[in-house]
């Protein structure tokens, strides 16, 4: 059988619509799969770190996303009222010395149609469930659904009409999310990190003229939450909850929870916009990789929500995976070293996202209640936290 592209990329979420990108911009044909049709996601993951937005510069998308996103400069980290420490983007210099805020589903559509002028269409409805390693090779088999239904629209053994599919590519990133399909072929599971922790997501108007640039994550004896202005009068409040899972979230319970929980925020929330409660695990997956078959994103890595890092993270793994492939591809000498120090940095990033820091004494926080928070990764998460120093005493709470 000849190689259909130099590689696949399995799912058709935001880690994966940019790792397709970024192969194509380092001269890999790819082809993108997905097993459902057009994706239903709303805010979710709806900040972009400094690092995302100089990767997405490189293969030029920045001009769309600027003209599309919201400027953050600094995150206002507080203990109840009291803002303890302030963390600046501009700080970290480079082009993009901010964050961005952007509905994960907005970002999803531009980077959806950068790829399709590229001439790369995502190939929906196209669900992989195996892929077998060969040598010098991958062989993806899966079933593609004729009738355009998704998943979620089926009851299980649902007889609808499928027709099995097969593709060969050199090499294979697998972005397919949580329940990973790539993940199971590998046999690499989720080790669970520290427990799962529930949070109540809300999108909301209110007049937020004086809300628009800082960020604000706090502290309290009730848990974390986050507040990130989205633009005009669009604002997301994120909070660690703890009960009624199961009840609905209303507009009166987030004024509620922002009365409680957030007394400094102002604002009166006009209209809920969009609302969910979702417990996010923080979990790793033993590998990212092996051979020819790697994974980015949700697929090898889930973690609280508040500072955006799985996937801003996914953005970085799936553009180093897409150099590694170039490199494997196009350049002489041994392939495997790229992929094995892929695999040896990412480990260890997330060993610091996690807050499992070798030294923990040498930062007066507790690493593993800041480090989810901090929306950055890499050298600029170590310039963030640096600005932050010891905490005043109203941040005892983050104190080992
Ligand atoms: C309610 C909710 C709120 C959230 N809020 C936040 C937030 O505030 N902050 C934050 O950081 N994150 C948040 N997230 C998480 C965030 O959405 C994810 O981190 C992000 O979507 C990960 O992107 P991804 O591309 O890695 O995976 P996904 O977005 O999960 O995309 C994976 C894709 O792979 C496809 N796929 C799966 N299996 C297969 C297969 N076998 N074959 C082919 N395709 C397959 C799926 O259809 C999907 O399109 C939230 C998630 C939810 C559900």
């Amino acid at each position: 059988m000849t190689r259909n592209s130099e590689a696949l990329v399995i799912g058709g979420g935001p880690v994966g619509l940019f790792a397709a990108l970024s192969l194509l911009e380092r001269g890999v044909s790819v082809e993108v799969f997905d097993a459902e049709g057009e994706r239903a996601v709303r805010g979710y993951a709806c900040g972009l770190h400094p690092e995302t937005l100089r990767t997405f510069g490189r293969v030029g998308l920045m001009p769309s996303i600027l003209d599309a996103a919201h400027r953050v400069d600094r995150v206002l980290i507080r203990n109840g009222a009291h803002v303890t420490a302030t963390a600046e983007f501009g700080a970290l210099g480079g082009p993009y010395p901010y964050a961005l805020t952007l509905r994960q589903f907005d970002l999803e559509e531009l980077l959806q149609q950068a790829l399709e002028r590229q001439g790369v269409k995502v190939r929906r409805h196209h669900a992989i469930t195996h892929l077998y390693p060969r040598h010098g090779c991958v062989t993806a088999s899966g079933h593609a659904r004729l009738d355009g239904t998704t998943t979620s629209e089926r009851e299980p053994g649902d007889p609808r009409a499928t027709r099995p599919f097969r593709r060969e590519a050199d090499f294979v990133i697998g972005a397919d999310g949580y329940f990973s399909a790539c993940r199971r072929a590998l046999g690499a599971d989720l080790t669970a990190v520290r427990p799962a922790r529930a949070f109540a997501v809300c999108e909301f108007n209110a007049d937020l003229r004086k809300w628009q640039r800082d960020a604000s994550v706090t502290f309290a004896g009730d848990g974390v939450n986050a507040y990130w202005p989205l633009g005009s009068e669009l604002g997301r409040f994120t909070f660690q909850v703890w009960e009624d899972l199961d009840q609905p979230l209303t507009l009166e319970r987030v004024r509620e929870l922002i009365r409680q929980r957030a007394p400094w925020f102002a604002p009166n929330p006009e209209q809920l916009c969009w609302g969910g409660l979702a417990t996010f695990e923080h979990r790793l997956a033993r590998r990212f990789g092996e051979g020819r078959i790697w994974l980015a994103g949700d697929a090898a890595h889930s973690t609280s929500p508040i500072g955006f890092q799985s996937m801003n993270r996914g953005f970085c793994e799936g553009d180093e995976l897409s150099r590694s492939i170039a490199r494997a591809l196009f350049e002489a000498g041994r392939p495997d070293e790229h992929f094995e120090q892929f695999e040896h940095e990412q480990q260890a990033e997330w060993l610091r996202l996690f807050g499992l820091w070798q030294n923990p004494a040498s930062l007066p926080w507790d690493p593993s209640e800041l480090a989810p928070c901090i929306p950055a990764s890499g050298a600029d998460f170590e310039a963030l936290v640096a600005q932050l120093g010891p905490p005043s005493s109203a941040g005892a709470l983050l104190l080992h």
